[in-house]
């Protein structure tokens, strides 16, 4: 299959790397001359070059920038593309993405494939990237059945798990998951480093081990996403960080009355409940 990445980046590269080492034929765009040349030149996709018009013999399209930059990607994109071709984004937020782009090509399926890390970049694309990690689809009622059997599949070749929803639904799910999880973290990492005594702060730098490791992780990403996250999923981000100021002020008063018991109530409850979260078990 010949098949397109716009935008080649830490997804837009780990794609093409495992789909060209599965045998097809991979055509990539993005914006920079020297990012579409190192492309090439390290064997992750046939050719490359920043004009959309090369993706003209793509069956299967893969948009893979910043959801900020996709409407106008697929503008320029348009004019390039045969009726039969199919697009399909990655991006992290499907109700806004499927919105804007499933009435500009009706042969469009929303996706969101749940791999990443904290770098960025062609520089951080790699292998394998993709597999057991969840692939979502989002279709419509007007999304073609053929269209989402085609994409599934390369999705499954990749070795993911692939999960069916609608858009609205992803975006509630992934606010708890994905974006709630970064907002913490970052204003954890914040916190820490509001300490006012500068003896303790320098501490607190040393020491700081696996716990901390672990729970800043996401709020050290890169910021670009964190802000695309909130931009396109405002309404969702806004209630879950509701609820979890609710538990967290349940939290501190539970502590400042030395309800001890109380707590451990809670942290039992917590410690029982993750493991119903599948990557936890
Ligand atoms: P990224 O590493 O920054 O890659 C995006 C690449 O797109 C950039 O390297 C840039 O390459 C290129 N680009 C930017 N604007 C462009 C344009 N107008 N036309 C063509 N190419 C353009 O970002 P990413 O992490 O791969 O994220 C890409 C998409 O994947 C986003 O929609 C995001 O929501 C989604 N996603 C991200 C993650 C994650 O954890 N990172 C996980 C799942 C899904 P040059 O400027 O070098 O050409």
């Amino acid at each position: 299959m010949r098949i397109g990445i716009v935008g080649l980046g830490l997804i837009g590269g780990s794609l093409a790397i495992d789909l060209r080492r599965q045998g097809h034929y991979l055509l990539g765009v993005s914006r920079r001359p020297e990012t579409c040349q190192q492309a090439v030149s390290q064997g992750m996709v046939d050719q490359a070059e920043p004009e959309m018009a090369l993706m003209q013999s793509a069956e299967v399209i893969f948009l893979c920038t910043p959801l900020g930059a996709l409407e106008n990607a697929v503008d320029q994109l348009l004019p390039h593309l045969s009726p039969s071709t199919i697009l399909t984004d990655v991006g992290s937020v499907k109700a806004p993405v499927v919105a804007q782009l499933a009435p500009r090509w009706p042969n469009f399926v929303g996706g969101h494939p749940m791999a990443g890390k904290a770098e960025s970049g062609l520089e951080a694309a790699e292998a394998g990237l993709f597999v057991n990690r969840a692939y979502v689809l989002t279709p419509t009622e007007t999304t073609p059945p053929a269209a989402l059997k085609t994409v599934a599949g390369l999705a499954e070749s990749l070795q993911s798990q692939l999960y069916y929803c609608d858009p609205v639904a992803h975006d509630r799910a992934v606010a708890w998951i994905s974006h709630l999880p970064v907002m913490l973290s970052a204003s954890l990492i914040a916190a820490c480093l509001a300490e006012p005594e500068p003896a303790v702060a320098e501490l607190a730098e040393n020491l700081a081990s696996s716990g901390f490791r672990d729970t800043s992780r996401v709020g050290g990403g890169n910021p670009e996403l964190g802000v695309m996250m909130a931009r396109y999923n405002q309404t969702a981000l806004l209630q879950s960080l509701l609820a979890y100021r609710k538990q967290l002020d349940d939290m501190i008063q539970t502590i400042q009355q030395q309800d001890w018991s109380g707590l451990e109530q809670k942290l039992a409850q917590t410690q029982q409940g993750r493991t119903r979260f599948k990557i936890c078990q």
